[in-house]
């Protein structure tokens, strides 16, 4: 089976994970704050704080952002379910803004009516978390202009994004429309640390907030202990409820080597997305927009919905590891308990109906590129 999604780890990757396993330490030693710093070198933020998992990630930035019971969150429906899971995490009503049918992103315009909604019921959101879906960047500038008069604090979960720019050519992850970035290194990412993610932001506030929470409420910084405790070298003390979040030092390791790659993986990326464009544009089906500064984590194609079954199993059989992303959040029965139905946000449920992921990953192989488009060609022409 030809995977849809597949990390790519070579001799440098093992070889670094290999020398911390020789090092003193396992975590909390000097890999974290190299990979952190190398992140912020990449994206151009000012602050990286590592955490085990994407997810994690985001639950910091809503604690950061001041998320909390009573408050409301928006994201879209089209994204995996820790987009809103986060705000769920922090006590936090969730709800949705639907799509945009041809960058499969938040639609800038429903945004817009939804806020001048919102301010007329008197409930407008503390935070929105935007997904640049598939790898291609939210037009966050627009996004920014509608937001800001309302002072609610931009998240981008980044998860499908870490190497590709906005249409104004900022880096994803350079924070310049929001306060915190949120991104994953799980496998089949731009780059992996096994599990892994990073929170980044310009903001020092957001920064302490981050790194208090990722590591259970704990500070050891002397300016903020209780003081009589100087001659006290073993001293710390917990100001929050926080979680055990870090990165460990075996985790960033691989990070650091493999984000030497990562124009490379992006580029190689980019190529595969071109010849499935030109080589699937004869057939009945919507291709994705040709975004030359997204990340093209995934690429999904649309077909009839009525056929969508057929075609996704005869091309499993055919060996072609095809997926579909993503079931929207608010169909999931966890969030139909919360009053969510089918039909809420249609653009959403009408992309999903028809998505297909084909297989997308640095090394893809030319052949395997070509059984796959072959394959289709069968089955869909
Ligand atoms: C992968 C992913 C996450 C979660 O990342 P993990 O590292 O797996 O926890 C969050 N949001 C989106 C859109 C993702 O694709």
């Amino acid at each position: 089976m030809i995977p849809y999604g597949k990390h790519s780890v070579d001799e440098a990757d093992i070889q670094a994970v290999v020398d911390v396993l020789q090092n003193q330490f396992l975590t909390q030693g000097q890999q974290v704050p190299a990979f952190e710093q190398r992140l912020c070198d990449y994206t151009g933020a000012k602050a990286a704080v590592a955490c085990n998992s994407g997810t994690s990630g985001l639950h910091l930035a809503c604690l950061a952002a001041g998320v909390t019971a009573g408050d409301l969150v928006w994201t879209v429906p089209n994204s995996f379910a820790a987009s809103a899971n986060a705000a769920r995490y922090c006590g936090a009503d969730v709800d949705f803004v639907d799509i945009d049918p041809q960058t499969r992103n938040l639609c800038v315009a429903a945004l817009e009516e939804k806020l001048q909604q919102a301010q007329r019921r008197g409930r407008l959101p503390k935070a929105l978390v935007v997904v640049h879906f598939a790898g291609s960047s939210c037009d966050m500038k627009a996004i920014a202009q509608l937001t800001a008069p309302y002072h609610i604090l931009l998240i981008e979960d980044a998860a499908h994004a870490l190497g590709g720019k906005d249409s104004e050519g900022n880096r994803v992850g350079a924070c310049r429309y929001s306060a915190m970035t949120v991104t994953s290194f799980h496998p089949v990412k731009s780059i992996t640390t096994a599990e892994g993610g990073v929170v980044l932001t310009n903001n020092p506030i957001y920064e302490t907030s981050l790194r208090l929470h990722a590591s259970h409420g704990i500070t050891k910084d002397p300016a903020k202990l209780p003081t009589g405790h100087a001659n006290e070298p073993w001293f710390y003390a917990q100001q929050t409820l926080g979680f055990n979040y870090r990165l460990s030092d075996l985790h960033a390791a691989l990070g650091l080597a493999q984000i030497k790659r990562i124009d490379t993986f992006i580029a190689k990326r980019l190529d595969k997305a071109k010849r499935y464009d030109e080589a699937l544009s004869a057939l009945p089906l919507k291709r994705p927009l040709l975004d030359e500064n997204s990340a093209w984590h995934l690429y999904m194609i649309e077909v009839a919905p009525q056929q969508r079954t057929h075609i996704f199993n005869t091309l499993r059989a055919k060996g072609i590891g095809v997926n579909v992303h993503y079931i929207p959040i608010h169909l999931h029965p966890y969030y139909r308990e919360l009053g969510f139905a089918p039909g809420d946000f249609p653009h959403s449920e009408q992309y999903y109906k028809g998505a297909i992921t084909l297989p997308l990953y640095p090394d893809l192989s030319v052949e395997n590129q070509e059984q796959v488009i072959a394959t289709i060609r069968e089955v869909v022409g």
